[in-house]
């Protein structure tokens, strides 16, 4: 096993937080194992998802030789949370992030926009799969861009996505649509030297309000999808309340 000494630091796994120390990302297992270990010389950060460790020289000492194991399985976990076409975080994921949103004991406002490209089928039947898989990449790479640090996107069935905001809003949620919406409907998508339209439509949810249950937020947003679908397609529409 890789050990670490102070030449070494600071390990790739960990990235420097202007001058308060270092954090490692606490996604996996064996980094929240390590996280116990430190619990007596470092801090949470306000997230709770990083430990600022401040006392450098002893946490290098005590856990240099477990750090790249640590880390090691940190990757594999990492590598069975992403889709593989897309590089998006997949379905299980994403139901653990909502999932964990719910454990809060007052859960905040959060808001959760499902996205369907439109007559897909009718692309693939036409262009091959390998121009449905292209152009998955491409829509993935779209709802990246149009999120901000924090959301989190997903590929959450064959050409169905999902953006869950925590923190946000209705009225925020949709302009957060609308601008995927617009941004798939906007950008030439090319196969084969030629451009062909791609549009997308999105069913926003929210809670607290309207959706009262965070429960049924999934529901909420695949019910407005299906009215922006019945409405003609590459629209946004919200969900009315749900309790
Ligand atoms: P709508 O506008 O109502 O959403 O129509 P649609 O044609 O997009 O919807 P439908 O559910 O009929 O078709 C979805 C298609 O998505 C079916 C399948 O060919 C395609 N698909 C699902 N997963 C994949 C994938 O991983 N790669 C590719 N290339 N195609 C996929
Ligand atoms: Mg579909
Ligand atoms: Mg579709």
């Amino acid at each position: 096993m890789a050990s670490l000494s102070s030449d070494s630091w600071p390990h790739p796994g960990l990235t420097k937080v202007a001058s308060r120390g270092y954090h490692l990302p606490m996604r996996s297992v064996g980094l929240k194992v390590l996280k116990n270990k430190l619990s007596e010389y470092v801090r949470l950060a306000a997230s709770g998802e990083t430990v600022l460790v401040t006392d450098r020289d002893r946490v290098v000492a005590e856990l240099g030789p477990r750090l790249a194991a640590a880390i090691a399985v940190h990757d594999a976990e990492q590598r069975t949370v992403l889709d593989h076409l897309t590089g998006l975080r997949n379905r299980g994921e994403f139901q653990r992030a909502l999932a964990s949103h719910r454990e809060a004991d007052e859960p905040p406002p959060a808001s959760l926009i499902h996205i369907d490209i439109d007559y897909f089928k009718r692309l693939n039947d036409s262009l091959g799969q390998e121009a449905g898989d292209a152009a998955l990449k491409h829509i993935a790479r779209m709802l990246t861009e149009a999120v901000r640090d924090g959301d989190l996107v997903a590929r959450i069935g064959g050409e169905e996505f999902a953006v869950l905001l925590p923190h946000a809003q209705l009225r925020e949620a949709l302009e957060v649509a609308e601008r995927i919406r617009d941004s798939i409907a906007d950008t030439t998508w090319e196969w084969s030297g030629t451009a062909y339209p791609l549009t997308a439509s999105c069913g926003v949810a929210s809670y607290p309000d309207p959706t009262a249950d965070l429960l049924n937020l999934p529901a909420a947003a695949d019910a407005a999808l299906f009215k922006a679908k019945e409405l003609g397609r590459n629209r946004v529409e919200k969900s009315g309340a749900v309790s």
